[in-house]
């Protein structure tokens, strides 16, 4: 749930929730959203309570054989015969909800980003202007005594903004202020800069639902007996926050009931997470008289005013009926109603930098609770983390100096075309789509631009004020510098060399109306893509993955939109139904099976990944065996044949442990099925892999009946 950045349409990993940040609220993202507000830090960055800094990355090969667990019969299980070893061996560590090699490599590139920032943070001179910016984060950051000297103060100023409104005219001016200063979707709606669906080449206002405390919709709406727990729970810890700001405990408690029956209301108006993937259900264009005719009881006039918007006059209302129910609820409730709802949203976004009782609060039922994790991550890591995320591409940019290679670029993009030329061939021979659609599905893939480790043009932070004794005025000068920088592109040209992660991350997105793939420096390292290696777990690891992200571009979601990035109709009626057809077979498939206790994947929800995936190994398939016609692989290395590491190597990315609490999580928020059945729901429609070890027809990842789609 992030206000700012424009929806990131397909990320590779748990984008928003895989590690999510200690310092962060834990609030998830909706479906193929980016990174965000300080609040809410996104990257898949987290690790083990390590210690000290790191002056490098520490090496793992691309195939590992002692995280393999060759007991396991691969045409049984082929995750557990791969990853087996490596779940053993790496327990999730207290402060994390969930561990993988994807969080593994994160905290070690946190663990280097530390180093950088020590050393920033305290040299005296000779710093660029960059480096002081992050630097002097850090140091604010890290001041544990100051943080703790001043209590709830820093929050005063915001809190007097709230308790100064007279009336509910005042309210308009108000949220503009707290939306500027936290980037935050949680003040009763979101409002960003993102390119017009209709016209890719300019930029509009999005208004977008917002507005709750908990990870998304569901949580307020359904019956059953965890959802009822964690919903008292949720009413205690509002409780328990307003406590912490000065209210006696009778008002505490009714004013968290006002919190929880506000959200509710607002959660109803919601769309769900499986309707926020459809973009035509969201594309509503509006311009103000419109918009204002669709909210009466709130004055858009000076609330845009508010943002420095006057004067635009196109917009996208995402959702129309959210907003309607937004409009019911400003007329319905009282103004101290109101200000109760957004001082509860003030203290939630703020506490992760406030003392430690809010601190401790905070993680109690956003980590604990909901997650089940059992530590607080070390103060380093969380303020690593908030420095990543507010001044992420100056830090970046440090990170890159040491730890990504023109040779690293060159070999990355050398089979990122393969993959292109892959998909090249695989549409002109595909026997299910028609001449019409092969040349637009064309077009849209000829137009794919591949960015590569970091941006060509790095953000100028400049204006950014940084102090050292003013932690939470940095975060929110910070975001309030993220959001207007969001909001100067309304009406400019699209920069079309603008990153949605910073370099360090351990992810790799598409984005559909970029018509881009891109992969941070952070994913292209061992024991992903090892470049002095064997080359069979190389493209079956990261051929997979560049494979998947440009499958993104023609899913169930991404081919809504053509080559210049609109969102347009490119396919005949008849190829559409073909594809459709197709893909309810993945829908079955994941359907079937199992996240936790009685929760089954909803595989509408993930089948966006699950196509992703399909097409990422068809692909890497295809690249590595003209690959392999140059450079022939080594017939058996550690008893394995090319082909045997070609599929653990696809598979040896996925390696990971989830607690259950994160896993129901994942399940209600995540668009991307849980690691296990990403490797066994995939390999099972491989003739390929069936040949590669030998398994009999009609075992598990061998059955009979398989989907096909590309
Ligand atoms: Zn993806």
């Amino acid at each position: 749930m992030h206000p700012i950045r424009k929806k990131l349409f397909a990320a590779l990993a748990l984008a928003g929730c895989a590690a999510v940040p200690a310092l962060a609220d834990d609030t998830t993202t909706s479906p193929g959203t980016a990174a965000s507000s300080a609040a809410e830090v996104v990257t898949a960055a987290s690790g083990p309570a390590a210690a000290t800094p790191l002056a490098r990355l520490p090496y793992t090969p691309v195939l590992d054989v002692t995280a393999m667990d060759k007991t396991v019969d691969p045409c049984v299980d082929f995750y557990q015969y791969a990853c087996g070893g490596w779940q053993k061996n790496n327990p999730i560590p207290g402060d994390e909800a969930g561990w993988g090699v994807y969080q593994k490599m994160a905290a070690d590139n946190q663990r280097v980003l530390w180093g950088i920032l020590d050393r920033l943070s305290t040299q005296a001179s000779g710093r660029t202007v960059s480096q002081q910016k992050i630097g002097d984060a850090f140091a604010a950051c890290t001041d544990e005594r100051l943080t703790q000297r001043l209590g709830a103060r820093p929050l005063k100023p915001t809190l007097d903004l709230i308790d100064g409104m007279r009336t509910k005219k005042d309210l308009p001016a108000v949220l503009a202020a707290l939306q500027m200063q936290s980037g935050d979707d949680g003040f009763l709606f979101s409002f960003s800069a993102s390119q017009d669906y209709a016209d890719s080449s300019r930029v509009i206002a999005f208004a977008n639902q917002g507005g709750l405390g908990m990870p998304e919709r569901d949580y307020y709406l359904k019956t059953d007996a965890r959802s009822k727990e964690l919903r008292e729970k949720y009413v205690a810890h509002v409780t328990r926050m307003f406590q912490l700001l000065g209210d006696g405990a009778d008002d505490a408690k009714a004013h968290a009931d006002t919190v929880l029956s506000m959200e509710t209301a607002l959660a109803k108006g919601s769309l769900t997470q499986v309707e926020l993937r459809d973009s035509k259900k969201l594309f509503h264009p509006a311009n103000e008289r419109k918009l204002q005719a669709l909210v009466p009881a709130f004055d858009w006039k000076s609330y845009l005013a508010g943002l420095g918007l006057a004067g635009n006059d196109r917009y996208n209302i995402s959702e129309p009926r959210f907003f309607q129910t937004l409009d019911f609820q400003l007329r319905l409730r009282k103004l101290d109603e109101i200000k109760t709802y957004l001082r509860w949203h003030v203290a939630h976004i703020s506490a992760p930098f406030l003392s430690k009782p809010f601190v401790d609060e905070n993680f109690r039922y956003f980590r604990r609770e909901l997650r089940g994790v059992t530590a607080q991550a070390p103060l380093w890591k969380r303020c690593v983390m908030l420095v990543d995320t507010q001044i992420g591409e100056a830090l970046g940019q440090e990170f890159v100096k040491d730890n990504f290679s023109p040779d690293l670029k060159a070999k990355t993009l050398h089979m990122t075309r393969q993959i292109q030329a892959a998909m090249d061939s695989e549409i002109r021979n595909l026997d299910w789509m028609g001449p019409q659609t092969k040349a637009k599905a064309l077009e849209k893939l000829h137009g794919m631009v591949n960015k590569i480790g970091y941006p060509d043009k790095w953000r100028d932070y400049a204006s950014l004020e940084i102090r050292r004794d003013d932690l939470l005025g940095n975060v929110q000068r910070g975001d309030a510098f993220e959001m207007r920088r969001q909001l100067a592109k309304i009406g400019k040209p699209v920069d079309h060399s603008e990153w949605q992660m910073t370099p360090p991350t351990v992810n790799a997105y598409y984005d559909a109306q970029m018509n881009d793939i891109n992969f941070p420096a952070g994913i292209l390292q061992p024991p992903l893509f090892d470049a002095r290696l064997d080359d069979a777990p190389n493209y079956g690891n990261t051929g997979g993955t560049i494979g998947h992200e440009l499958t993104h571009g023609f899913d169930d979601e991404g081919r809504q939109f053509d080559a210049k990035g609109n969102l347009k109709d490119w396919w005949t009626k008849k190829d559409a139904a073909e594809f459709e057809k197709r893909t309810t077979c993945l829908t079955d498939q994941y359907g079937k099976y199992i996240v936790v206790d009685d929760v089954h994947i909803n595989s509408k929800l993930t089948l966006g990944e699950d196509l992703a995936d399909f097409g990422g190994l068809v692909l890497a398939l295809i690249a590595w065996k003209a690959e392999m016609a140059e450079h022939p692989a080594p017939q058996s290395i550690d008893g394995l044949t090319p082909d045997q590491r070609f599929f653990i190597g696809n598979a040896q990315w996925a390696c990971s442990n989830e607690r259950p609490e994160q896993l129901r999580v994942l399940a209600a928020t995540d668009p991307h099925s849980p690691t296990k059945y990403r490797v066994n729901g995939l390999v099972a429609n491989f003739k390929e892999f069936e040949q590669a070890f030998s398994c009999k027809p009609g075992q598990p990842m061998a059955p009979v009946k398989r989907c096909q789609v590309w």
